[in-house]
C-alpha cells in the first residue's frame, strides 16, 4: 500500500512510512465531558473510525488512544452551576459520550486515558520543563516560557508574533510574555486540587495530551488528530512541551486535522449556541445516515449540516439498502445453470473496478467522498443490471451477485456503514408500506386488481415505487 496522508506541519501530503513497519500508533484528541456532544464533535471521532478501520483493513496493527479532560474551567463551571462536586460532571457525560459513539457504530479506542489519573506523569513533565529552563514557577503556578523554544510556531508555520497577532490571549501581568501558556494551575478557593512541588492545583489544559500520549505511544509516534480548531494553540503547545522537556523531536510524525462542521457556513459550536446535540441528530435520522453525512467529504474540508444535506444522505443509503435487500432476494434459491446475463457484463466490469477505485481514494489521504463514489457507483450498476421486473438471475449470475454482495459488504464494512440492521427509512412507515403491499398481493390473488392499482398508485403519489419480481414485491422511496 502507498498511503499519503495530508501533514498539517508541513502542508503537503506525504507519503504515509510508520514509526515501526505494520503499527501505527494514533493519538485523538478526546473530549471535555460536561455536557452532551454536539455533531461537530463527533466529526473528528468517526473518521478516525474510519482511519483506523481502514488501516486494520490493510493488516495494519492500529493502537488508538483517545484522552477525556476530565478537570478544567468547563467542568467545574458546570458543576457549580448544577450544584454538583466536580466529578460527578464527568461521571455524568462520559457514559453519555459512550452512549452517543456506541450508536453511531463507532469502535473503542484502545485506550482512554483521563487527565485525573495522570496527574503524577504530567506534574514530571512539568519538572522537566522547569529543570530545562522552559518552564517557570509565579505563586504556585507554572508558565511555559515561549521564547525559549525555538521551535514555536512550526506547526502552524507562524512566527510567535504572527500568532499573538491572531490570537485570545488572557492578559496575564505576572507573565513574561503574552504567549506563555500555563502548565500547572495553582488551587482556587472550593476548586478540585492535587499536591505538587509548586502547592496545590490542577493541570493547565494542554499538558496532558503531552503527558499521556508519550506514557501509550512514546516519542515519535505516528499520528495526532483532532479538529482544525486545536492547532493553535493546543498541538502547538503539545509540541512544544514534549519536545521541549525530552530534547528531542519530532513528538508526531503526522498531523491530521478535520475541517469543522457547519451550520448555515457558521462553524457549530456551544459557544455560538448554534449546536446540534448527536442524540436530537440520532432522534431524526438514523445512525448510518448520519455517518454518510459525516463522510460524505473529504475530512479536511468544512461540513455544512443541513436538513437537505441529511436528506440526500439518507437517499444514497436507501438505495444501498435496497440494492444489498435486492441481492440477497436473487441469490436466495440455487438458479438454473446458465451463463451471464448480457444485461450484467457491465456489472461484472463495475465489481471489478470498485475495490481498487475504493483503495486508491482511501490511500489518498482517507478520501471517503472518492470512496463513497466507488460504492455508489456499483450500487448504481447493480440496480440498472437487475432492475427489470421480469428478470431472473442464472447461476452464473447468481455467482456474480454474490461476488457484487461481498464487495459492498467489506467495503461498506470498512467506513462503518451497514452493520445495523435498521431500516434508514422510518421503522412505523415501512411496517405500515410492508402491510399496504402484503393487502395488495392479497387483493390481486383475489384478481381484485382495481383495489391493488389503487393501492400502488396512492403509494406512488407518496412516493414510494413498488417493484413486482419473480420473488414477490419490494418497494423503496422515490
Ligand atoms: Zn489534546
Amino acid at each position: 500500500m502507498s498511503l499519503k496522508i495530508y501533514n498539517t506541519q508541513s502542508g503537503q501530503k506525504e507519503e504515509f512510512i510508520p514509526r515501526k513497519p505494520g503499527e501505527v500508533g494514533v493519538y485523538v484528541c478526546g473530549v471535555t465531558p460536561y455536557n452532551f456532544c454536539h455533531i461537530g464533535n463527533a466529526r473528528p471521532y468517526v473518521i478516525f473510525d474510519v482511519i483506523r478501520r481502514f488501516l486494520e483493513s490493510q493488516d495494519w496493527k492500529v493502537l488508538l488512544v483517545q484522552n477525556f479532560t476530565d478537570i478544567d474551567d468547563k467542568i467545574i463551571n458546570q458543576a457549580q452551576n448544577d450544584g454538583v462536586e466536580w466529578n460527578e460532571i464527568p461521571a455524568r457525560y462520559i457514559p453519555a459520550y459512550f452512549e452517543d459513539m456506541d450508536a453511531l457504530g463507532v469502535k473503542r479506542a484502545d485506550i482512554y486515558p483521563l487527565a485525573t489519573e495522570h496527574i503524577s506523569e504530567i506534574i514530571s513533565l512539568v519538572e522537566e520543563l522547569v529543570k530545562n529552563g522552559l518552564g517557570y514557577e509565579i505563586d504556585g503556578d507554572v508558565y511555559f516560557r515561549v521564547k525559549k523554544f525555538n521551535d514555536y510556531g512550526k506547526l502552524s508555520n507562524r512566527t510567535p508574533e504572527e500568532l499573538l497577532a491572531g490570537a485570545r490571549i488572557e492578559v496575564d501581568e505576572r507573565k513574561e510574555d503574552p504567549l506563555d501558556f500555563a502548565l500547572w494551575k495553582a488551587a482556587k478557593e472550593g476548586e478540585p486540587s492535587w499536591p505538587s512541588p509548586w502547592g496545590p492545583g490542577r493541570p493547565g489544559w494542554h499538558i496532558e495530551c503531552s503527558a499521556m500520549s508519550l506514557k501509550y505511544l512514546g516519542m515519535g509516534f505516528d499520528i495526532h488528530g483532532g479538529g482544525a480548531d486545536l492547532v493553535f494553540p493546543h498541538h502547538e503547545n503539545e509540541i512544544a512541551q514534549a519536545e521541549g522537556a525530552k530534547g528531542t523531536s519530532p513528538f508526531v510524525r503526522y498531523w491530521v486535522h478535520n475541517g469543522w462542521v457547519t451550520m448555515a457556513s457558521q462553524k457549530m459550536s456551544k459557544s455560538l449556541g448554534n449546536i446540534r446535540s448527536i442524540r436530537d441528530v440520532l432522534s431524526h435520522w438514523p445512525a448510518d445516515v448520519v455517518r454518510l453525512f459525516l463522510l460524505s467529504v473529504h475530512y479536511r474540508s468544512p461540513l455544512d449540516f443541513t436538513e437537505e444535506a441529511m436528506e440526500s444522505a439518507r437517499a444514497g443509503l436507501e438505495r444501498l439498502q435496497v440494492g444489498m435487500k435486492r441481492l440477497k432476494r436473487l441469490t436466495a434459491n440455487p438458479a438454473a445453470e446458465g451463463p451471464l446475463s448480457s444485461s450484467l457484463t457491465a456489472l461484472e466490469k463495475a465489481e471489478e473496478t470498485a475495490s481498487q477505485r475504493f483503495q486508491e481514494a482511501m490511500e489518498d489521504d482517507f478520501n471517503t467522498a472518492a470512496a463513497l463514489g466507488a460504492i455508489f457507483d456499483l450500487v448504481r450498476e447493480l440496480h440498472r443490471a437487475t432492475g427489470q421486473i421480469d428478470y431472473k438471475p442464472t447461476s452464473a449470475d447468481q455467482a456474480l451477485l454474490t461476488k457484487t454482495e461481498d464487495t459492498l459488504k467489506r467495503l461498506t464494512g470498512i467506513l462503518g456503514l451497514m452493520e445495523k440492521t435498521e431500516t434508514v427509512g422510518e421503522d412505523l412507515t415501512g411496517s405500515l408500506v410492508d402491510l399496504l403491499v402484503e393487502v395488495r398481493n392479497q387483493a390481486r390473488e383475489a384478481r381484485n386488481f382495481e383495489m391493488s392499482d389503487t393501492i400502488r398508485a396512492r403509494l406512488t403519489d407518496l412516493g414510494i415505487i413498488l417493484e413486482d419480481g419473480p420473488q414477490g414485491t419490494t418497494w423503496r422511496r422515490r
